[in-house]
């Protein structure tokens, strides 16, 4: 799981929420249904509805952005301590990731979400697509000297450089959250 999947509080616009909602897949009356309108800085304005399930963890997440801005766009972020695990990023679901001296990169799936994440949280994703492997590896070196590595920067004891690169132009570094908790 990630570490951090939260929304970014200060770019909620507007919420509504809805509870004891019927689940579709335990059936259970546990399901919250919950929209939200975010006012992100250069993104702009963006409506994420998303359901979960507090008794079988069943969730989706659906975004439609107001205004869609297909200018393509690569962001790079070099992560060079561990006060940077705390930036956050909203990633698109277009959006590739490429860490360049671990030889890594993910590509969208069909299913790909849109999620805000911080660089911890993205780190811990790595890690968890590597043991299962369904990463695009073009690394020679092997996975657990790779998953080694991931925590060495998480530890801050190493650096690296992280690439997103975005058709859709819509994921971003959240610059504001530089530093902060
Ligand atoms: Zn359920």
């Amino acid at each position: 799981m990630l570490t951090d999947e939260k929304p970014v509080d200060e770019y909620v616009a507007e919420r509504n929420e809805f509870k004891k909602l019927t689940c579709p897949v335990c059936t259970g009356k546990t399901l919250i249904f919950s929209e939200v309108v975010y006012n992100v800085p250069v993104a702009g304005k963006l409506l994420i509805v998303s359901i979960y399930c507090e008794k079988c963890g069943y969730k989706s997440n659906s975004v439609i952005p107001f205004e869609i801005r297909k200018k393509s766009k690569e962001i790079v972020f070099k992560v060079e301590g561990t006060r940077d695990m705390y930036v956050k990023i909203l990633r698109s679901p277009y959006a590739s990731i490429l860490i360049p001296e671990l030889g890594v990169e993910i590509n969208p799936g069909p299913a790909a979400e849109w999620y805000i994440t911080n660089v911890e949280g993205l780190l811990c994703r790595i890690e968890e697509i590597l043991r299962k492997a369904e990463i695009l590896y073009s690394s020679r070196r092997n996975v657990s000297e790779v998953i080694k590595e991931l925590k060495m920067i998480r530890n801050g004891e190493t650096k690296l450089t992280l690439i997103i690169k975005d058709p859709s132009g819509l994921s971003q570094i959240l610059r504001s959250e530089l530093g902060k908790k």
